[in-house]
């Protein structure tokens, strides 16, 4: 896995990584060719964007408890910007915020 950029990093199978505010966590996104769901990707990465948009779903913070919701993060990334849709369940819904750094190794 290698950096791009402050904001990316390559992983396996040319798949790219942003690090999630909302998450807490960095969100894994397929780009170029290959098997399984691609996006597109504008190639600048300091300022990507991706197409369509990236919906995630997992188990929340209160995975373990039955009959808990799993929590969603549904964005648009536009120009080194995640814009937050409403359908969130986490504390950004609704808002746009820049893609931070990475820092450190993860
Ligand atoms: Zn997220």
């Amino acid at each position: 896995m290698g950096a791009l950029s402050k904001k990316l990093r390559a992983a396996d199978g040319g798949s790219l990584l942003f690090w999630c505010p909302g998450c807490d966590g960095a969100h894994r996104i397929q780009v170029g060719e290959g098997p399984g769901p691609r996006w597109g990707f504008n190639g600048d990465p300091d300022r990507p964007t991706f197409t369509p948009s990236i919906l995630v779903t997992y188990n929340g913070k209160d995975a373990g408890i039955d009959g808990a919701p799993p929590a969603i993060c549904h964005s648009f990334v536009t120009a080194g910007r995640i814009q937050f849709l409403s359908d969130c369940t986490h504390a950004l819904a609704g808002q746009t915020v820049e893609i931070p750094d990475f820092d450190g190794d993860l």
